[in-house]
């Protein structure tokens, strides 16, 4: 016999029932779990240098062989030029579930900030000073410019200079610092490295100054050797010689010219009429004023400077008038601004005189007269040096006794009849019973016009006109 149970779902327990759909319902997640996938192309967190663009590397979603990456939607967005953390969102609703995935993205500054110094690298500075800073700078490029945060660090032999910026990335730079003296120090002659002496006459030391770098003042410190016998004629040499507290000498030395003492043997000749021109040559005016002396045959001496033409001046000379030197420049601030600067510029006109003429002159005039008192502005006591310094070289300098004023007052503008004003600044202040040295201005056309009626008034009152040389009597400025 056959038995047929029959199958009854009725006599599954509920339970099992329950077992079965809860397997089919889990299984079917595992199918649909293993047919799905859903990457971050890339890596989930990513850092970009500052202003870097992000770059996008996107996602990657499958589900049953279906490629959706494209469907993908994102949230977010990365700002470059701004530090800090960036949240992107990737999302996408598969039927009703949502799904999605984060990345993040940092901006991050990875550069260095960077100090720039003034002045020198390396430094040197004297042995007892302290360094003074030159300069500094630092500039980020997050930041801008951090100079203000820089630490300055003095390491004795060197400055250290330290700076962070904001994310932390730092800069460090030295300067290095040498502390040493190894220039000497610089003696100064007042007078000139030569200087001249008469005979018989005492030497005294025109002076001098010793300065250093790192030191100071040292012309305590100079020592002066050698010696000068004014009884004998020749040349001596003295050393001045200064050391540094580093050891560094500085030496000098002047030549000390012991030349005759000549005094001269004439006496000022009464009721002579000396015309002397200064500043000159110059075209026009020293050209009507030779004519003139021509035309009344008397002889003048012409003060001459660097300026004007060669052949006026030749012809100066060539119709026996003196030429006497007046310095090149005739610039105070220049033939003033020490001894050697005015014999420097007294021998270019020398020097141009016996180029034209060939023959040398020693007779001088010093711009604005030898007791002058504007060239204490360039050199404080100048012409006093100057005086003994010009006779000691064999010069002989004229001051004047009677000034035309042709350059001081008779120049003022309010003067209307300048000739006039000339005209009588000289014949008034004529003396029969001295020697007269007249001073006028052959730069001046007035002058010229002048000239011939103070020659004619000489002449009508028994005056003899000559010519200033070595060896007349000069006249001096007390
Ligand atoms: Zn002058």
């Amino acid at each position: 016999m056959i038995v047929v149970k029959k199958f009854s779902l009725k006599k599954i327990p509920k339970k099992s029932i329950l077992i079965l759909f809860l397997c089919v319902f889990i299984g079917g997640l595992f199918l649909i779990r293993l047919s799905f996938s859903f990457e971050l192309k890339g890596k989930n967190k990513i850092t970009i240098p500052y202003q870097t663009e992000y770059k996008e590397e996107g996602v990657q979603l499958h589900f049953l062989h279906l490629d959706l990456s494209k469907k993908v939607s994102v949230q977010g967005k990365v700002n470059s030029e701004k530090l800090g953390t960036y949240k992107l969102t990737y999302s996408y609703k598969l039927g009703f579930i949502p799904v999605k995935r984060e990345r993040e993205v940092e901006v991050v500054d990875e550069t260095d900030p960077v100090i720039t110094l003034d002045g020198n690298m390396e430094q040197q500075i004297c042995p007892n000073a302290t360094y003074q800073e030159e300069g500094y700078h630092a500039t980020d490029n997050y930041d801008g410019d951090i100079t203000d945060q820089v630490e300055v660090i003095d390491e004795g032999d060197s400055i250290k200079y330290k700076v962070a910026d904001s994310s932390g990335n730092s800069a460090v730079l030295s300067r290095s610092i040498l502390k040493k003296d190894d220039a000497s120090p610089t003696i100064r002659l007042s007078s000139g490295s030569v200087v001249y002496v008469k005979q018989g006459n005492a030497y005294k030391e025109y002076g001098y100054t010793a300065v250093d770098g790192c030191d100071g003042d040292l012309t305590s410190k100079v020592v002066v050797e050698g010696s000068v016998d004014t009884s004998k004629l020749g040349t001596y040499q003295l050393t001045y010689k200064v050391t540094d507290s580093s050891n560094n000498t500085a030496t000098i030395t002047r030549k000390v010219v012991v030349n005759e003492n000549k005094t001269s043997t004439s006496s000022g000749k009464p009721g002579v009429i000396y015309l002397t021109f200064d500043d000159g040559p110059q075209s026009g005016s020293t050209e009507k004023i030779l004519n003139v002396l021509k035309q009344e045959g008397v002889k003048a001496t012409f003060f001459v400077t660097g300026n004007g033409p060669d052949s006026l001046l030749k012809r100066e000379f060539d119709e026996g008038h003196t030429i006497a030197l007046h310095t090149n420049t005739h610039r105070y601030e220049k033939v003033y601004s020490g001894v050697d600067a005015y014999f420097d510029d007294l021998k270019k006109v020398e020097d141009r005189v016996i180029r034209i003429t060939g023959t040398s002159s020693k007779v001088i005039r010093f711009p604005g007269g030898s007791n002058n008192t504007i060239s204490n502005k360039y050199s404080s006591g100048i012409m006093s040096t100057l005086r003994n310094q010009v006779e000691a070289r064999e010069y002989v300098y004229f001051d004047w006794n009677v000034d035309g004023n042709d350059a001081g007052t008779c120049a003022k503008s309010s003067v209307k009849d300048k000739k006039t004003c000339v005209y009588n600044n000289v014949t008034k202040n004529l003396s029969k019973n001295r020697s007269n040295v007249v001073l006028m201005h052959d730069v001046k056309s007035y002058t010229a016009e002048a000239i011939a009626d103070i020659i004619h008034y000489g002449k009508q009152n028994g005056y003899n006109f000559e010519v200033l040389t070595k060896d007349v009597a000069p006249v001096h400025f007390k």
